[in-house]
């Protein structure tokens, strides 16, 4: 079995503290993968580690069949891994269109379908990025993930902070990526939406992989042991 991403026995440092101590995952092309776990665990550094974004890590994360390892994160980014980093980072003293070309790689998603997508940021096309609202900029920077028409999409917290519209608004268009094959990993507090969406589930407790499965598998009693809730 090939996969698009692997993950194999991660283990990262910040500076001597070390994060992640056995990190285990694996994405099939056109699936969504969920990480789970409490506030701590290692969800974002096991991100940021696919990303290129440690200084420090041990084991393997291949994508596409070929290790990332020692590439730096704009190269990662190249080869076809879009982040929508914890915390919306747009561009702020770029215009919402500047932003969206600023990235931008040939590929099935150009302007017009983003537009088509978050018709709010074609109505804001000339405005600062700065100017607009929070949830406004988190379609802004989903948008321009997707203008590098990325082969694997990873959606850190896309829905943190945002009031319950405007957070319906982003799962739609979760939901219609999934429907176009896009391969996502995503980390979410909402696990009853990730419920319905996400083919496959991992768990993180202090830096490792400490579950795996489908959906059904996921009983309460896990979520209970493992997430509190
Ligand atoms: P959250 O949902 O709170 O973002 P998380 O599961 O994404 O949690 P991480 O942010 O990956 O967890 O944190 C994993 C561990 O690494 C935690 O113990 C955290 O304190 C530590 N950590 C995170 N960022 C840094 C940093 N910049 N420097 C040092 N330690 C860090």
């Amino acid at each position: 079995m090939s996969f698009l991403l692997e993950i194999k026995s991660l283990k990262s440092w910040y500076g001597a503290s070390q994060a992640l101590f056995d990190v285990n995952l694996e994405i099939k092309k056109g699936e969504v993968v969920a990480l789970l776990g409490r506030n701590g665990m290692g969800k974002t550094t096991t991100v940021n580690s696919v990303c290129g974004l440690m200084h420090r890590y041990e084991g393997d994360i291949n994508f596409g069949g070929f290790p990332l390892s020692g590439q730096p994160s704009f190269k990662i980014a190249q080869n076809g891994i879009g982040l929508v980093p914890e915390g919306r980072r747009v561009f702020s003293n770029l215009t919402v269109l500047e932003n969206l070309i600023a990235t931008a790689r040939d590929g099935d998603w150009s302007l017009k379908e983003i537009y088509n997508l978050f018709p709010r940021l074609e109505e804001r096309s000339y405005q600062l990025a700065s100017s607009l609202s929070g949830g406004e900029q988190q379609m802004l920077v989903i948008g321009r993930a997707l203008m590098t028409n990325p082969k694997l999409l990873i959606l850190d917290e896309a829905t943190e902070g945002l009031s319950p519209t405007v957070r319906s608004e982003i799962w739609k268009v979760i939901e219609k990526l999934k429907l176009k094959n896009i391969s996502i990993l995503i980390i979410d507090k909402s696990l009853k939406q990730l419920l319905e969406l996400a083919d496959n589930f991992y768990i993180l407790e202090k830096g490792k992989t400490v579950w795996n499965g489908a959906s059904k598998k996921l009983t309460n009693e896990i979520a209970q042991k493992f997430l509190g809730v």
